[in-house]
């Protein structure tokens, strides 16, 4: 759904230099690539420029802390930043309220009305479901078809009925629903037919959500189309069709450029492929990046200050033996498993996603460690297969539970031998 966008910010800043403060000529480079990463995803030039001024504003002379390198601190400059691009307040829906999606033709606004429905069903909020569309009868049946898919109420059709009649009738099933929701015609283009009739409905419905269905692949036209759709009171976006689209940086330009909250991304044409909004979420994803900050936090918090000072000057000489491993399992355990820590570092997603079992717990970890000789802990090359298979019983495991907890312990050793040196 973002394409090379995550790729090309995080190799920008990952090409950082390595001295203690970040030089100008290092931040030139670094904001010269990621501007060229988010004009390929389609970012609104204005947007990329007024982020690009604050990266720079925030990271030029800043000190390395201590235990972090140069494109550590720009990529959580880059995290904050990119979240204070999408940053909405979270997604929620009025109690007992009218939803109205209104949007161009073919934009995805019944779909998204199925997809809203299909949410409450799963809530076991009573919805009904109503379309606005008499001029399109595939439309009404479109939505009949869906509704009884997923197994919510939708209102009947009356041929020949009008648009204002049928927002009244459904009016009339208010009270036994949780929410309705009214599906409206489209047109090609906004026109002032299409905005009048929008108007009077919403004088009769008073509907507390008003979504505007956009499609994303309209890229950034869709500043274009909310600007004219905003004579009248949205409430949010409902962006669709981002499964299909490589280049979604509009989602980074909306809330500078109109001030209007995405509430709900379409990923698909099926009911359950939608993302309700989530900044932080969508941030990770862009960036396929843990939050630094937060690995920072809780490893100072976890290690006392004694062990974090020991083991920085093991790490130094180069040393990470099973016993270290020991030592960080304790100080980490209300993390929850090794896994929450990787997931914490910025780039792990794919290696992640490598590591089977990716949730072991800590028990089983300790038990096998336990199990093991301190000769075996201190060097682990010397486990072979029988002194696999003596560990395996003596911690009620498998050998290949031992195997996955050093491969484990491989990957945490190369992380950790990526640190800079500390002075
Ligand atoms: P409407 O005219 O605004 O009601 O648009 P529809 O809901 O009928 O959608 C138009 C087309 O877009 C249909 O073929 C939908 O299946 C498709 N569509 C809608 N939302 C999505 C989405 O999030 N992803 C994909 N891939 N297709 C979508």
């Amino acid at each position: 759904m973002f394409g090379r966008l995550g790729t090309a910010l995080r190799s920008a800043v990952q090409r950082m230099g390595m001295g203690s403060v970040i030089t100008q000529k290092d931040i030139e480079r670094t904001l010269r690539e990621i501007r060229v990463a988010l004009l390929e995803a389609d970012v609104a030039l204005p947007v990329i420029k007024a982020f690009l001024g604050r990266v720079q504003e925030q990271a030029l002379g800043k000190n390395i802390v201590r235990s972090l390198r140069p494109d550590q601190v720009i990529s959580k400059i880059v995290y904050d930043e990119t979240l204070a691009l999408v940053n909405n307040a979270p997604v929620q829906w009025a109690k007992n309220s009218c939803i109205l999606a209104v949007g161009l033709q073919g934009s995805g606004k019944t779909t998204l009305c199925g997809k809203l429905a299909f949410m409450f069903q799963t809530q076991k909020i009573s919805t009904l479901l109503v379309s606005l569309d008499p001029y399109r009868p595939a439309a009404q049946t479109q939505l009949t078809v869906l509704g009884h898919s997923i197994g919510v109420d939708v209102l009947s059709v009356v041929p020949g009925e009008d648009v204002y009649t049928t927002a009244k009738r459904a009016l009339t099933y208010k009270s036994s629903y949780e929410h309705v929701i009214f599906d409206t015609a489209g047109r090609l283009h906004v026109d002032t037919a299409l905005m009048q009739e929008l108007t009077e409905l919403q004088n009769i419905l008073r509907a507390k959500e008003v979504l505007l269905v956009c499609d994303s692949l309209i890229g950034q036209s869709i500043t274009e189309v909310i600007k004219a759709f905003s004579q009248f009171p949205l409430t949010g976006i409902a962006l669709s069709k981002l499964d299909a689209n490589h280049k979604a940086g509009v989602i980074l330009s909306l809330k500078s450029l109109l001030n209007l909250p995405i509430k709900i991304l379409g990923t698909g044409e099926k009911p359950q492929d939608f993302m309700l909004w989530d900044a932080k979420r969508i941030v990770n994803r862009i960036l396929d990046q843990g939050d630094l900050t937060e690995l920072v936090e809780k490893t100072t918090q976890a290690l006392s200050k004694e062990t974090q000072a020991q083991q920085l000057q093991r790490l130094r000489q180069g040393i990470f033996t099973l016993d270290d491993l020991i030592l960080q399992m304790n100080a980490l355990q209300k993390m929850g498993g090794l896994s929450s820590l990787l997931k914490l570092i910025p780039g792990m997603g794919t290696v992640l996603e490598s590591l089977q079992n990716k949730d072991t717990s800590f028990k089983k970890e300790k038990a096998i460690l336990s199990s093991m000789t301190p000769k075996e802990r201190k060097d682990p090359k010397i486990l072979d297969a029988s002194r696999k298979r003596r560990v395996a019983k003596g911690s009620g495991t498998t050998v290949q539970d031992i195997n996955q907890l050093l491969t484990r312990f491989g990957n945490i050793k190369k992380i950790l031998g990526n640190l800079p040196n500390k002075r």
